[in-house]
């Protein structure tokens, strides 16, 4: 029996390389500890078993020819729902792609793909990433395996509940507003966004493309550097995309946080915090000064902006981007009647209320006489917002924040009240607004659930987040 609660990326490679154990047997009975749990857990929408068992088989064959193998080959993934893997379903937990199968790969995929990784499943979600809690999806509930009358956050709750509950041994979730980290918070995972463009988006359904990143979600930092190195890089496909130098390498070169400084944004403790999630914060804080890092506050005058700023960008980019999803291409096809009533039968039926505010509110804020009151405002915003973080970064090497401002909240508890839930994006928000690179480590308190400590890099610095990530896992 493998006991998958102790499996990471690294030791799975260390056990498969030295053959203690077989891909395929690990795939296996990981697929048979699957139906077992996932009854319980809800975290998956879709489970891969021939095709995963075949993609054991391939890397088992690599070491029986005694070839080389990739970190993550043989590893077996979960993927949120809104990633493409070639005649595999991809519904972005909406009713409106029940019946689709993804025509290629997504980059990612392919990358990992390549590397012989395995795709045990597609993770339940916010139904096309709108939403905290996972509850905004049209299949099921996810719960949180660290205590089941919880929410596992989102929109990537699904994937975080697979890897919390050893389900999985690691996984990919999707990024716009803190969707990989607030869940990665919730259930005790360390969660990346990497900097804008540096993964290619090319085959995750775009949700708001101006600020939609695909990351790890993982068991600890040293697995999240090496799928980032894996998934990272120039796309041909996302014109967006960026070159990148990141080598799992330079993380095992041991950081001197004695060079660092470190700013704690002031702003963020402003909100109404959990009191023991402030004594959990000033205790990291504490270690790092312990590691010889210096710490001191910082301000970002107008990060308690960028909530709202979000909340006008990202719906003015959903109502394009969700446009084509007109019930004559992609979706479900409800015929008869004017084109006119098709749409309104395909698109009023089949997309969730979450999704449809959205759209309203995006089809309002780019609309003639309301444009520049609001999207264009909260464009400027962004910018100064860019600044100053800018600014910040001329003496700080890294800022730091909590993810969210509390841990994670009960089933049911905030979704009749849209507002409290976007509240959960306090912290991570400002990220996406600056394209930035950021990453939650988990850390805990008095009470059973764990928080987040929030790390954010300059563009590009990934590098940084993991080694300070690495130095507080070893000093636990
Ligand atoms: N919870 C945020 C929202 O609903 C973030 C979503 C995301 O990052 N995909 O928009």
């Amino acid at each position: 029996m493998i006991t998958f609660h102790e499996l990471t990326i690294k030791k799975t490679h260390d056990l498969l390389v030295n053959k203690e154990i077989s891909a395929f047997d690990l795939t296996r009975e990981l697929l048979e500890y699957i139906s077992d749990k996932d009854k319980e857990i809800g975290a998956y929408l879709s489970i891969r078993h021939d095709e995963a068992l075949a993609e054991a088989n391939e890397t088992d064959k690599k070491i029986a020819a005694r070839e080389e193998i990739d970190y993550l080959a043989g590893i077996p993934l979960a993927i949120k729902d809104n990633m493409l893997i070639k005649d595999w379903p991809a519904t972005a937990a909406s009713k409106i792609l029940k019946n689709y199968r993804a025509t290629y790969d997504a980059t990612v995929i392919k990358k990992l793909k390549e590397a012989g990784a395995i795709f045990i499943g597609k993770a339940n979600m916010d139904e096309f990433a709108m939403g905290s809690s996972t509850e905004n999806s049209a299949y099921q509930l996810t719960k949180n395996p660290l205590d089941p009358t919880t929410v596992p956050g989102g929109s990537s709750g699904g994937v975080a509940a697979a890897v919390a509950s050893h389900q999985a041994i690691a996984g990919l979730g999707s990024d716009t507003g803190g969707s990989i980290r607030q869940p990665a918070a919730f259930c005790g995972l360390v969660g990346l966004k990497p900097t804008y463009g540096a993964v290619s988006r090319f085959g995750l359904m775009a949700l708001a493309s101006s600020l939609d990143q695909i990351g790890p979600l993982t068991k600890n930092t040293e697995d999240s550097a090496l799928l980032f190195e894996k998934i990272c890089g120039e796309d041909k496909h996302d014109a967006t995309s960026k070159a990148v130098s990141f080598s799992f390498s330079d993380i095992q070169k041991t950081a001197d946080l004695k060079k660092m400084k470190i700013g704690v944004i002031k702003e963020c403790f402003e909100q109404n915090l959990d009191e023991d999630l402030k004594n959990s914060i000033q205790n990291s804080i504490n270690q790092l000064k312990t590691l010889g890092a210096e710490v001191e506050e910082v301000s970002i005058p107008h990060i308690d902006a960028s909530l709202a700023c979000y909340y006008i960008i990202l719906p003015a980019e959903v109502s394009a981007n969700l446009a084509r999803y007109d019930g004559l291409r992609y979706a479900v096809n409800e015929l008869g009647g004017t084109l006119k009533e098709r749409y309104f039968k395909n698109r009023g039926r089949n997309f969730g209320p979450e999704v449809r505010r959205r759209i309203v509110l995006g089809t309002f804020v780019l609309s003639a006489g309301y444009y520049d009151a609001y999207y264009l405002k909260a464009k400027k915003v962004q910018k100064l917002i860019k600044q100053e973080f800018d600014k910040a970064f001329e003496r700080y090497q890294l800022l730091l924040s909590p993810t969210t401002p509390s841990s994670a909240f009960k089933i049911g508890e905030k979704v009749s009240d849209p507002l409290a839930m976007y509240l959960s994006d306090i912290f991570t928000v400002p990220a996406n607004i600056a394209g930035l690179p950021a990453i939650s480590l988990p850390i805990w308190g008095k009470n059973k659930l764990p928080y987040g400590l929030q790390l954010i890099a300059p563009a590009l610095e990934e590098k940084r987040l993991f080694q300070a990530g690495i130095l507080l896992e070893k000093i636990k």
